[in-house]
């Protein structure tokens, strides 16, 4: 038999705060160990944690461009649990009454339709520290500098039917916690994250398998060949006859496989209660609104409007409005010379390739705007040849020269008098 995959992803986000969620202390990478910590965040007996402002305003942003109900009324509460990196033994979190409800993100298939990822919920908590293994040091040692950093957890319906729609869905969302500034969503340095849970049932059955629950995904393509294992193997269990065990697994990237981490007996019981510390969160609906005006044209209105403003084909679009630097680099070339689909061609080919072969991003682009509008200019007047321009825009890339001086220094002009050509 056949069966069908339904996947749900709950995804961490690292709201870009310059200080904690109820602390004072640092979010900034890489400092060294512990020292950006306090009491608060140490989790010392008797001190009182503060709530950040800022950290609730980017987790709004979020909730608002994804189509959530957001709560007026929010409480926080403690979810109990002990490990080395969580001081505290808890971790402060939202349970019932989350920030935010009832959402959706709109992502399209392998099929290429478009198809709505419902979000079940949002909500706000506080990062653990970190347990370091690797060294020369013969114990492991914790990194508290984490502990406190303002997290989303963002929870998605089962709504999910393969591989590569949990892709699609987790760059779809990379891409608006983008737009919104709200998280630098670098997945290697952990500030973007996700679990996978999936099962598989019989494509008329009603009722939704037994998941399990694949931790800590931090690249697309892991998340995309750990499901991809995960659903060979329930499959592979369930045609002989086995049944899935809930519980909790780890992608090993080396190997390639999932391995069990915990079963559902051997689950934590988190013992959640309403934080007593905090008083609950209310928001003023004028501010909510006020954000909610102030939210940026999102990565699907940018592409629909490509679309239409440019006649550019689905892909262009889709590529050129997945990062708002990238869009606006484009619509910058195309104000100062109109062809949009040849500024598009430039761009996704030339541009694109020199900056991924240096591992560089739009926003590092050694080239302007108006550079690239002066070499598509060059070649409109037949100033220089579309296969020269190839040679001018890689030497205008390294350079960071314009273009005109480069024709000119090395003599490119190509000659279309006939006179002379014949004399020649
Ligand atoms: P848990 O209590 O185990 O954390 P939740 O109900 O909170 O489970 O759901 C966690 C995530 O798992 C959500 O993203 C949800 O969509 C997904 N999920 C729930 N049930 C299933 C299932 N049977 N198959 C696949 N995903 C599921
Ligand atoms: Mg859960
Ligand atoms: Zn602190």
């Amino acid at each position: 038999m056949d069966y069908q995959a339904v996947i749900g992803l709950e995804v961490h986000a690292q709201l870009a705060t310059e200080s904690k969620i109820f602390c004072p202390c640092s979010t900034r990478f890489g400092q060294r160990p512990n020292s950006s910590t306090c009491p608060v965040c140490l989790g010392m007996p008797g001190v009182l944690p503060v709530l950040n402002r800022k950290a609730v305003e980017l987790a709004l942003k979020v909730a608002l461009a994804t189509h959530c109900r957001i709560a007026g009324h929010s409480i926080f509460a403690r979810k109990n649990y002990f490990y080395p990196d969580l001081p505290k033994a808890y971790q402060i979190s939202q349970f019932e009454l989350p920030l935010a409800e009832h959402g959706w993100v709109e992502i399209e298939t392998e099929e290429g339709r478009s198809k709505k990822i419902g979000i079940t919920r949002i909500h706000m908590e506080e990062d653990a520290g970190k347990s370091l293994h690797e060294g020369t040091y013969e114990g492991s040692r914790v990194d508290l500098n984490r502990c406190g950093t303002p997290l989303i957890e963002i929870v998605s319906e089962p709504d999910i039917s393969s591989p590569q729609e949990a892709k699609a869905y987790m760059q779809k969302l990379r891409d608006i916690l983008s737009y919104l500034q709200v998280c630098d969503c670098n997945m290697e340095e952990g500030s973007l994250r996700c679990d996978a849970n999936v099962s598989l049932k019989a494509p008329q059955a009603e009722k939704l398998g037994t998941k399990t629950e694949v931790k800590n995904m931090n690249s697309f393509r892991f998340l995309q060949k750990a499901l991809e294992y995960e659903i060979r193997r329930q499959a592979a269990e369930l045609r002989a006859g086995g049944v899935i065990v809930q519980e909790t697994r780890l992608w090993d990237s080396a190997r390639g496989v999932t391995v069990s981490m915990r079963s559902k007996e051997e689950a934590h019981d988190y013992r959640y209660f309403p934080e007593p510390d905090l008083v609950p969160l209310r928001l003023d609906p004028a501010w909510v609104e006020e954000l909610a005006a102030q939210l940026p044209e999102l990565p699907d209105a940018k592409r629909r409007r490509f679309i239409e403003q440019y006649r550019l084909p689905e892909y262009d679009a889709g590529l050129l409005s997945s990062s708002r630097a990238l869009a606006d680099f484009y619509e910058r070339c195309v104000a100062l010379f109109p062809d949009p689909k040849q500024v598009s061609n430039w761009i996704m080919g030339d541009l694109l390739c020199h900056l991924k072969n240096d591992e560089r991003q739009i926003q590092d682009c050694p080239l302007q705007p108006e550079q690239l509008a002066q070499l598509l200019r060059l070649i409109k007047d037949k100033v220089i040849s579309g296969k020269i321009a190839k040679s001018v825009f890689e030497q205008m890339y390294l350079s960071g020269k314009d273009p005109q001086l480069i024709v000119e220094e090395k003599g490119l002009r190509q000659v279309a008098d006939a006179g002379q050509i014949e004399k020649l």
